[in-house]
């Protein structure tokens, strides 16, 4: 490839702009790639940026077409494939292309450091060979000497260089000068152990005929796009059929990316994995340090990673010899990074990605989201059910229990104690879901009603008894726990439950039965996360109660009873989203009971046994609700019958978020089928002492969407006020406010 004399880089930096920026060369020598890193002054700033793109021109005027200080690596550091993922993410989120870079890529890498990981090199380029071999060099020994040995080795190091000539350096600045020599920045390859396919048939156990089936289809066709719905029921063993054909793609010398919604999830796949493998996979997450993390990518690109694993930014991950994608859990809210400036779906860019690498991608779920479902109603997604649990045990019976017509202790109903006396006298485990931690939602004065809101938010604080704190579980305010009302003087009182106050309950009701509590109070790092789940297993503990944290994945083998003791928030959401989670965590919850020799139990306390929702997935499950449920989408057109993007404004007045929104809209002269909604207030309208608003903008039509989106971003950014407040633009948001 000949790079013409003035060639324009075209480079993305991690700033808030919807662009790339063109710069000169820098005037050293080196060659320029496309994926590499470059230092670039911006403003009265040096940056580091990517190098994207080449170009002979620029629309930039000659006197304002500023140079480029320094090339920070001679070769790509991004891959072509991730960097063409990253174009689309940028393209499909509407979102700066650096500040997308700036997530896909481990932090060490973006700060442009010279990485101890990396050295220089020294080679003789093609021209050098030449040159030598045509004797242009003959006159300058010393250099000629340089050349040649440079033609025996495939590079040499600084170090090495140093040895051979002690004033190696001028030698070299001539011969690169020429262009006979070049110096590259190459990572120094750390020696790891590489995962082996481990000899067909050891230790792997039988497959049911199903989980069978399962591992024939996805392998056979590896090499091209195809994704599949892994729909196995709680216990059906999904990572089994995750392992065998992820030994199928290591065995063709390709490597394997699975993403988990959440690092909890982590520790017990990398055990199965590491154990079957005889290697640890390669894990990256947000725990990990910058160092930690840029090792893990290094490892991944140079393709000794075989099996890499990890939470939503690994999506990213650079891997070469990528051959399959498994999105686990795919249905999880925690795949949507819903949060900060650039908010993506790591399962629907895994989707892509597979499709751009030409490989297949398994999505698996319990419980798959209604967007998948629909992918497989339309024939996109190929669907494989495994319908039975592994160990045959047949699946738990849900029942409803009417908390209007039954005694009550505390939030927990007679028919509650009575199975858990029960079950615990058959030497069972019992597990209780609360979704809401701390000891109770609200504190209130019996006297003057008052009651301790937020400061900084439309929300009440939480108590947390033990800690003697009010909390904010929306800002993270805190403040010491009044023994008195601080309006009246009189007694204040804590109202409704959280799982710090449901534990005191089940203290009092089964004192000599060992509990753990598992919630982010309770479970504050990996170490208590891992006591705690060694405590359920070793059979230690008896009651286990907890969040969400105990929905997710974690196998209790002896748990024979399910008790959810709340979920009517989610019946009455504004959002369209929640009845489908609801069902989602009900399911997933009531997929913990029940192994093996014991028939599971699982009892639903709610205020609305004739709920709908409630009775569909009583009798017919999730497939059931599903159906239902998506009938309901389709007829008032909601995703996945029709395509959103919110504009959300913060301000610290709510009239500024409003108008801004309020302006956007006018500019914004929509084509027909596209319909814009609002602007409304957030449903917790302040929160951190910033008033939240939203435009919804929706259509039938993705493309069109998104075409349209384009255009009208480029007028949004000319509303004045527009430095003044805090925007995003959420596309396919998982939540609606
Ligand atoms: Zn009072
Ligand atoms: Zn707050």
């Amino acid at each position: 490839l000949i790079v013409p004399a003035l060639t324009i880089l075209r480079v993305a930096l991690d700033v808030p702009l919807r662009r790339v920026f063109d710069y000169l060369p820098p005037l050293t020598d080196g060659t320029v790639s496309i994926g590499a890193r470059v230092k670039v002054p911006f403003g009265s700033r040096q940056l580091v940026g990517w190098i994207v793109g080449l170009a002979d021109h620029s629309t930039v005027s000659p006197s304002k077409l500023r140079r480029a200080t320094e090339l920070l690596d001679s070769n790509s550091v991004l891959d072509a494939g991730t960097l063409a993922l990253v174009e689309w993410t940028a393209s499909y989120y509407h979102h700066p292309i650096g500040e997308v870079l700036a997530a896909a890529v481990p932090r060490a890498l973006r700060t442009g450091s010279i990485l101890n990981t990396y050295e220089q090199r020294w080679r003789i380029t093609p021209t050098g060979r030449d040159a030598l071999k045509k004797g242009l060099v003959n006159r300058a020994p010393k250099q000629q000497a340089l050349l040649q040995l440079l033609l025996t080795h495939n590079y040499l190091t600084a170090t090495a260089l140093q040895q051979f000539h002690e004033k190696w350096q001028p030698l070299a600045r001539a011969l690169t000068k020429k262009k006979w020599l070049e110096k590259i920045t190459h990572a120094v390859i750390e020696t790891q152990s590489t995962v082996t396919s481990p000899p067909l048939g050891s230790s792997e156990p039988v497959l049911t005929q199903e989980q069978r089936h399962a591992v024939e289809e996805i392998c056979k066709t590896l090499q091209q796009f195809k994704p599949v719905v892994l729909h196995g029921v709680t216990g059906s063993g999904k990572t089994e059929v995750y392992m065998q054909v992820a030994k199928h793609v290591v065995a063709n010398d390709q490597s394997v990316l699975i993403l988990v919604p959440e690092i909890s999830l982590t520790p017990q796949l990398v055990a199965r994995f590491a154990e079957r493998f005889g290697v640890a996979p390669t894990v990256m997450h947000s725990a990990l340090t910058d160092r930690e993390r840029l090792r893990a990518w290094q490892h991944a690109d140079r393709g000794q990673a075989k099996i890499v694993l990890g939470t939503r930014s690994a999506v990213f991950c650079s891997m070469p010899k990528l051959g399959m994608i498994i999105v686990d859990e795919e249905h999880d809210a925690s795949l949507k990074q819903h949060e900060g400036g650039f908010r993506y779906s790591a399962r629907d860019i895994a989707v892509r990605r597979a499709q751009q690498t030409g490989i297949p991608i398994v999505l698996g779920s319990a419980t798959p989201s209604l967007e998948t479902l629909y992918n497989i109603n339309t024939q996109r997604y190929h669907c494989l059910t495994l319908s039975r649990r592994s160990d045959q045990a047949p699946a738990p019976r849900l029942q409803l229990i009417d908390l209007k017509n039954e005694h009550q202790f505390q939030g927990i109903s007679h028919s509650v104690v009575q199975a858990i006396t029960r079950h615990l006298q058959q030497r069972g485990q019992v597990l209780i879901f609360l979704n809401r931690r701390g000891y109770a939602p609200t504190l209130l004065c019996t006297a003057c009603s008052w009651l301790a809101d937020c400061p900084s938010c439309d929300a009440k604080y939480t108590v947390h008894q033990s800690a003697e704190k009010l909390r904010c579980h929306h800002c993270g305010n805190e403040t010491s726990l009044p023994e008195t009302c601080p309006q009246c003087g009189y007694a204040v009182k804590p109202v409704g439950r959280g799982t710090e106050r449901v534990s005191e309950t089940l203290r009092t009701l089964f004192p000599d039965v060992p509990l753990v509590r598992m919630d982010r109070d309770a479970v504050t790092n990996r170490r208590e996360l891992e006591s705690a789940l060694n405590e359920v297993k070793t059979g230690n503990a008896r009651i286990l109660l907890g969040t969400q944290m105990i929905a997710k994945g974690h196998d209790f083998p002896d748990v024979t009873l399910v008790v959810i003791l709340n979920a009517d928030q989610g019946l009455f959401s504004t959002d369209f989203r929640a009845a489908e989670r609801l069902a989602q965590t009900v399911i997933q919850v009531a997929g913990r009971a029940g192994r093996a020799s014991r028939s599971g139990e699982v009892l639903l306390q709610t205020e609305y046994p004739e709920h709908p929702l409630l009775k569909n997935l009583l009798t017919e499950g999730y497939s059931g609700f599903a159906a239902s449920a998506l009938q309901e989408r389709a007829q008032a057109a909601w995703p996945p019958y029709s395509h959103l993007v919110a504009l959300r404004c913060s301000a610290s007045q709510a009239k500024h978020a409003l108008d801004f929104l309020n302006t956007a809209k006018e500019l914004a002269n929509a084509p027909k089928n596209i319909q814009l909604r609002g602007p409304v207030p957030a449903a917790m309208a302040k929160r951190a002492d910033k008033y939240h608003a939203q435009l919804l903008l929706e259509s039938t039509q993705r493309r069109s969407l998104h075409q349209f989106i384009d255009d009208w971003l480029t007028k949004v950014d000319t509303i004045p006020q527009i430095r003044q407040l805090s925007w995003v633009l959420d596309v396919d948001p998982a939540e609606l406010f």
